[in-house]
């Protein structure tokens, strides 16, 4: 008997790729609003890849041409595959939408979302999820989604997804303007300070 590899094992594949496609297909739906046609197009075109973690550090390192970091779960290059560890099962489809979203958002919210940008990322994905982290479980970028999720209650959704998916900065500085004109406390301008650097 030959023992295989989880990822491997033909019904988890079939798991993998069908987790794939429900996560595009749930992303696009929640945030059809958002997300540009042409931009969702091409992505059930191009699946996701599962890989053993031994393998996910391999292309890390030969897709960017660094070491990959400790506890890597998932990355994306622009206009490639993502590529997903399948060594926690659990955390799977939180990586799969993490990584999706990576690929459906506009070229420029990581300049615009500066520090956020992977905590609002992490913020989308488990929106999409339905479903909170519980303690004792393992999950991407706690910290940085906790500090998102604030800002988004904060600003209103809709202009941190107008700069996530649309490159779209305006609304989210009108809400800034806004909250500076309209509560000048001194606990608004802490929070204010927190937000990420808008042109
Ligand atoms: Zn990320």
């Amino acid at each position: 008997m030959k023992l295989q590899k989880p990822s491997e094992t033909p019904a988890l594949r079939t798991y993998f790729a069908d987790m794939d496609k429900a996560a595009v297909g749930a992303i696009g739906e929640r945030f059809k609003e958002f997300i540009p046609a042409d931009r969702l197009k091409n992505l059930p075109d191009m699946p996701s890849k599962f890989e053993s973690s031994q393998d996910l550090r391999k292309t890390y390192r030969a897709e960017t041409g660094h070491k990959a970091p400790d506890g890597l779960t998932g990355f994306t290059r622009p206009d490639s595959p993502a590529h997903i560890s399948v060594k926690h099962l659990a955390g799977v489809p939180e990586t799969v939408l993490h990584e999706r979203l990576h690929q459906m958002a506009s070229p420029d919210a990581k300049r615009l979302l500066g520090k956020h940008y992977e905590g609002v990322t992490q913020d989308l994905a488990i929106e999409v999820l339905g479903r909170e982290p519980q303690e004792g479980e393992l999950t991407g970028y706690p910290v940085e989604r906790e500090r998102a999720h604030s800002m988004r209650k904060l600003v209103g959704s809709d202009a941190v997804c107008r700069a996530y998916f649309q490159g779209d900065a305006k609304p989210l500085k009108a809400a800034l303007d806004r909250m500076a004109s309209e509560r000048p406390l001194a606990g608004m301008q802490d929070k204010i300070k927190e937000l990420p650097p808008l042109e």
